[in-house]
């Protein structure tokens, strides 16, 4: 029997599921991960509260991670409070936990593509609808552009990323308000590499107070450097947390999964310590791959996007072959290179080179 014998729903039929190649190879460049691992001092600590958490692992976790909740409202700062907050196993959950509560049947969801591939795949896992209103060509968002797309298909949701995935841009905050006074519905802001933005580049969660229909997500994964704990949140008015307990699964963040994120929070300033170093990292590779003679684009996450190839799928065999594996993802032509460390750099530097 194969997949196509089974009574899946007709919607499903043909779709395929996300698909970044995890494969052992020494140089890994191709998830947007922090590439630095703990230190010695946070896996001790971490270890120390699993033992003292462990014992209790006959019961449920927290329901609502309120301590989590807490903590998170205190690192995003802006005056938050726990009830503004709301955290799941990763963003992709919480995005999802929005789907359904504010999606479905029926429901339309918008995005601007090219943009993170999971927006759209979400939107059909809840049977949404979606609606590709696309960028302009150096892949930044024309806000008069914007507003017509939301203005003619009237979308229950609008995805805006911040700094987008594949292609880096970030979002000035006065597109983000012309596109709320124009959204009948939520807007959501995905802000998963927010803390990469370069100087001057203001976040959504300034928007808050003023906008009960803006969520703002993000996650430990990226800058902070926890992508295997699971951990992304929200910041919202507490109505939006409340809708969301509705379709939350109950016990959907396990105790070791709070616990970790609790401690990776204490450890805050060593997590995020490496942001600076990366986003000057990120800055030195936009500039050495124009100096190649590529075409780059503007970068406000921990990776970027540049080509342009008539057979990136070649370039990205070669690179594999050396060792390096970065993301073949976003416009033909194009492929991904996330920032790693220093001697990472240097061999994906040296690997196209051999290639170009
Ligand atoms: N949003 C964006 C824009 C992303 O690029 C990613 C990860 N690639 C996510 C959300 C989801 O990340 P996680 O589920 O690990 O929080």
């Amino acid at each position: 029997m194969n997949l196509d014998d089974l009574p899946i729903r007709d919607d499903l039929r043909g779709k395929s599921p996300y698909g970044a190649p995890q494969i052992e190879v020494p140089v890994l460049l191709n998830t947007n991960e922090n590439p630095y691992p703990p230190s010695k001092s946070l896996v001790d600590d971490l270890a120390e509260e699993v033992r003292r958490t462990a014992g209790g692992l006959n019961r449920y976790p927290d329901r609502d991670a309120l301590e989590l909740r807490a903590d998170l409202a205190d690192f995003l700062g802006h005056g938050l409070r726990a009830e503004q907050v709301w955290a799941a196993n990763g963003s992709n959950e919480v995005l999802q936990q929005i789907l359904q509560a504010f999606g479905g049947h029926g429901r339309t969801a918008l995005g601007f593509e090219p943009s993170y591939s999971m927006h759209p795949i979400i939107t059909g896992g809840t049977s949404t609808e979606w609606v590709d209103g696309l960028r302009e060509d150096d892949f930044t968002l024309d806000a008069a552009r914007a507003v017509a797309a939301v203005e003619r298909h009237r979308p229950d949701i609008v995805f805006l990323t911040s700094p987008n995935n594949p292609t880096g841009t970030a979002l000035p905050l006065e597109t983000i308000r012309r596109v709320l006074a124009a959204a009948p519905g939520m807007v959501v802001v995905d802000e998963a590499y927010a803390e990469f933005r370069r100087e001057g580049v203001p976040s959504a969660l300034s928007l808050l107070p003023e906008h009960p229909r803006l969520i703002v997500t993000r996650t430990m994964s990226k800058a902070f450097a926890m992508a295997g704990t699971r951990l992304g949140y929200l910041a919202a008015h507490p109505a939006v947390v409340e809708a969301l307990l509705l379709v939350r699964l109950p016990y959907h963040l396990s105790t070791l999964t709070q616990t970790a994120a609790r401690v990776a929070l204490r450890h805050r300033e060593e997590l995020l310590g490496t942001v600076d170093a990366l986003r000057r990292s990120r800055d030195e590779t936009v500039t050495w791959l124009r100096a190649q003679g590529l075409t780059v684009a503007d970068s406000d996450a921990n990776f970027v996007l540049f080509g342009r190839f008539p057979d990136r799928r070649a370039v990205w065999e070669k690179l594999l072959e050396r060792g390096v594996l970065i993301r073949e993802v976003g416009p033909p032509e194009w492929l991904r290179v996330s920032i790693g460390t220093d001697e990472e750099m240097a061999a994906f530097r040296a690997a196209l080179e051999g290639v170009l």
